[in-house]
């Protein structure tokens, strides 16, 4: 019998391999990494520096040991370079594998800042383990950093780097961080509590350029200012890694089109985690993953079953100035009621019958996340 195929060793292909354990022990699974296959929390990546952990100490266990766990064979250091869903096979370097049923959890790539200079191409970014090692060596040799993107990862490396005592600017595009999540109040309290901890904010402003100096670097903003810094690390956005499947002729739209039972276009070919678009949502977040690799482990072990989305809230890893967040599900008609007190901002979405359709909660009153997390609607019901 061919082996049941997951291409990507990262909380999406592991959470799956998991579930899908818990529910057939013997099928054969093989799971196909370009990485090492360390099993780690990507969360971690962007609260583990003020604790001063290193890439080795993130990550849970290594690929012999996971494959051992999942009674599955690991390929590390191994990218698939096509997928035949025809002959249902899949290419690796000279090696052609063959699958009963093929998983893609893919994850996403970082946009990549268009920058000119000299140093444009010394621009970070931390998307897995590898790259966290990298960023670290690179900030051991100065103190400066300056962050390109005031997102949800941007601004939670601004706070943890400053927790591990860095000077750090943050460069973004809007005149509030996290401005595609946060109503405006709740983005000016992050602002103002990352600031607390010394996070210098030039906002409403892009990088233009990035150019080797006598030590470290000179980023250059849209309006002539220099920054001074000795490592750039670009928190711009991640796009969902779409080109493999593109490629084998599946639908993809922003992400790898399935279904809710996490089928692509194509026969016995599903995908879950950041590379997939499910139903209309591309969600790159761990409880959607988790609710996807689930109902995929039934679907793959036969029980016919569609994933179910409840209200997600999104926690923003920023100690200086807690965040939680969680966004309305399509297209409501509505309005922020907001209410800005000594304990933070509680920014309630309402519709015309003050029902509550999404919030931005900031400092002391993100702990009632969870209670109004239970009056919200279901993202995907
Ligand atoms: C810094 C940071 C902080 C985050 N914090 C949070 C948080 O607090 N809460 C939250 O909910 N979410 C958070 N997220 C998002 C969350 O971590 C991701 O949604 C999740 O980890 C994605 O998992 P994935 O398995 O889909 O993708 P990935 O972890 O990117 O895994 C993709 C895998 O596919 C492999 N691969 C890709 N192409 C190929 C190929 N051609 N051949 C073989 N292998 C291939 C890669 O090697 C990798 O193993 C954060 C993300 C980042 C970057």
């Amino acid at each position: 019998m061919e082996p049941i195929v997951i291409i990507g060793s990262g909380l999406a292909g592991y959470t799956l391999a998991r579930e899908l354990r818990k529910l057939d022990k013997t099928t054969p699974l093989v799971i196909i990494t370009a990485d090492d296959g360390r099993a780690y929390s990507k969360p971690m990546l962007s609260n583990a520096l003020a604790q001063g952990k290193s890439a080795d100490q993130i990550a849970s266990a290594l690929a012999p040991a996971v494959a051992a766990q999942l009674n599955a064979e690991v390929l590390t250091h191994s990218r698939v370079e096509q997928i035949d869903p025809a002959a249902r096979t899949v290419r690796v370097a000279q090696r052609v594998i063959a699958y009963s049923k093929l998983v893609l959890a893919l994850g996403a790539d970082p946009v990549r800042p268009q920058l000119a200079g000299d140093a444009a191409d010394q621009v970070l970014s931390v998307n897995d383990l590898l790259d966290y090692a990298r960023f670290r060596e690179q900030i051991a040799n100065g103190k400066r950093v300056t962050i390109l993107g005031g997102g949800l990862i941007g601004c939670e490396f601004a706070n943890d780097l400053s927790g591990a005592g860095h000077h750090v600017d943050v460069v973004h595009p809007a005149l509030y961080p996290l401005d595609r999540l946060l109503p405006e109040a709740a983005a000016q309290d992050l602002q103002r509590g990352l600031a607390g901890v010394g996070v210098v904010w030039h906002l409403g402003h892009t990088a233009v350029a990035v150019n080797r100096a006598a030590t470290g670097y000179v980023v250059t903003l849209d309006d002539g200012k220099v920054l001074e810094t000795d490592v750039v690390l670009s928190a711009i956005g991640l796009r969902p890694r779409t080109q493999l499947a593109q490629a084998a002729g599946l639908q993809v739209a922003r992400g790898i089109v399935v279904n809710r039972g996490l089928a692509t276009s194509q026969s016995d070919v599903f995908a879950l985690g950041d590379c997939a678009e499910v139903n209309g949502h591309v969600l790159p977040y761990v409880l959607p993953l988790m609710a996807q690799a689930r109902a995929l482990a039934a679907n793959l072990s036969g029980t016919p079953t569609q994933v179910v989305y409840p209200a997600m809230p999104v926690m923003v890893k920023t100690p200086a100035c807690p965040v939680a967040v969680a966004t309305v599900a399509g297209e409501v008609a509505g309005s922020w009621q907001v209410d800005c007190s000594d304990d933070g901002v509680c920014a309630l979405y309402q519709d015309g019958n003050e029902i509550l359709h999404g919030f931005a909660l900031t400092g002391k009153q993100a702990g009632q996340r969870q209670a109004l997390a239970r009056q919200l609607p279901a993202l995907m019901p």
